[in-house]
C-alpha cells in the first residue's frame, strides 16, 4: 500500500507529488490523459512567476511531471474509474489501489454552452482547444465564444494563425486580465461582437456558420468554446460535499470531509483558479500527508 495516491497529474498533482515525494513519502499519482490538465493545453503562460518571458503549458507541465518523477513519485498513465474515499482507494483499469492518503487533483473540463449544433459538431468545426485544434483552421474566419482569459488566449492565439476572429461575448467587457485584454482590444485579426451569445451551430458534415441570439448569422470555418470549466467531480459525488457548481467543498488546508482524503487545483472551491494556486494546493494537501515534524525538518 503506498502512502499517497494523488488522481490527476496537473499543476495541483504533480506538485502534491513533489513534495510527498521529496518527504520520503511512497507516492503514485494516476492521470487519463497527458500530465499538466488544462494548463498543459494552454499555449503560453506569462503570469508563472520566474518566467518573465513567458513559457509554453505543456512546457511547463512536463518540467513538473519529470521533477515529481525525479523526486520518487510514479506516474501511471491510467484512468480513475472509481474513488471510494472511506476506503482511500481508487480503481483503474488494473484493478484496485489503496493508500493511507488521497489527494484529489481532478481538475475541471470546459463547460458546454448547449445550444442546437454544439454536440453534433463536436470535433467537426466546433472545439474547445484553440491549442489542440487551431492549427487545422490557419487563416480562417473563426469565432470564440467566452470573454475570461481563456477565451482572450485562445482569440490571441487563433489571431497569431493568420485567422479573423470573431469574439462572441455575452457582456461589453471582457473578464480577461486587464494585459490580456488589451492585447485583444488592439489586434486587428480579432473583431469582439459584444452583448451577444451563440445560439447554434449550422452545418451538415462540419460547421460552417453560427447563427447569433441578435438573429445575425456569421460564416466560419471552426468555432473555440471558451466559457469556463465545470470541475470533474463526478467519482466523488455523493462521497465528499460538494458545493452548488459541484467543487469540492475544502478549505485553504484542502481538507474534505473525510479524514485523509484532500482536494487540491481547480476542482476545489476557491475564488482564483490559476496555476500558480493549484501548484500551492498540490503543495499544501501533500504537507497535510506528512507528519508535522518531518514536514519542517525536510522543507
Ligand atoms: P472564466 O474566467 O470563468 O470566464 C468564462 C467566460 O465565459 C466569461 O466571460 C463568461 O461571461 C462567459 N460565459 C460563461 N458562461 C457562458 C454562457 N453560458 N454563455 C456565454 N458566455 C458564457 O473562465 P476561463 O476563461 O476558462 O478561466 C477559468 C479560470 O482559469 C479563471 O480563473 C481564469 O482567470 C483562469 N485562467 C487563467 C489564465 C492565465 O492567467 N494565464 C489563463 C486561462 C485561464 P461573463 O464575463 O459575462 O461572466
Amino acid at each position: 500500500m503506498q502512502d499517497v495516491l494523488v488522481i490527476g497529474a496537473g499543476p495541483a498533482g504533480l506538485t502534491a507529488g513533489i513534495y510527498a515525494a521529496r518527504a520520503g513519502l511512497t507516492v503514485d499519482i494516476y492521470e487519463k490523459d497527458m500530465p499538466g490538465g488544462q494548463a498543459g493545453r494552454t499555449d503560453r503562460v506569462e503570469n508563472y512567476p520566474g518566467f518573465a518571458a513567458g513559457i509554453g503549458g505543456p512546457e511547463l507541465c512536463m518540467a513538473m511531471a519529470e521533477q515529481a518523477e525525479r523526486a520518487g513519485a510514479a506516474l501511471h498513465y491510467e484512468g480513475v474509474a472509481e474513488i471510494d474515499c472511506a476506503g482511500r482507494r481508487v480503481r483503474t483499469a488494473k484493478g484496485w489501489r489503496e493508500a493511507a492518503q488521497l489527494i484529489l487533483a481532478l481538475g475541471a473540463r470546459p463547460r458546454l454552452l448547449g445550444v442546437p449544433g454544439e454536440k453534433e459538431l463536436t470535433g467537426r468545426g466546433v472545439s474547445y482547444c484553440a491549442t489542440c485544434d487551431g492549427a487545422l483552421y490557419r487563416g480562417r474566419r473563426v469565432a470564440v465564444i467566452g470573454g475570461g482569459n481563456s477565451a482572450a488566449e485562445e482569440a490571441l492565439y487563433l489571431a497569431n494563425l493568420g485567422c479573423e476572429v470573431l469574439l462572441v461575448h455575452r457582456r461589453d467587457a471582457l473578464r480577461a486580465e486587464r494585459a490580456v485584454a488589451q492585447r485583444v482590444l488592439e489586434n486587428p485579426r480579432i473583431r469582439p461582437l459584444w452583448n451577444e451569445q451563440a445560439a447554434a451551430f449550422e452545418g451538415e458534415k462540419a460547421l460552417c456558420a453560427v447563427k447569433l441570439a441578435s438573429g445575425a448569422r456569421e460564416e466560419i470555418a471552426a468555432a473555440f468554446v471558451s466559457i469556463g470549466r465545470e470541475p470533474d467531480t463526478a467519482l466523488v459525488r455523493g462521497q465528499l460535499a460538494l458545493d452548488a457548481q459541484g467543487f469540492i467543498a475544502a478549505g485553504e488546508d484542502c481538507r474534505t470531509g473525510v479524514p485523509g482524503v484532500f482536494a487540491a487545483g481547480d476542482a476545489r472551491a476557491k475564488r482564483l483558479r490559476q496555476i500558480v494556486t493549484a501548484a500551492a494546493d498540490g503543495a499544501v494537501a501533500a504537507s497535510q500527508c506528512i507528519p508535522a515534524k518531518e514536514f519542517c525538518e525536510k522543507g
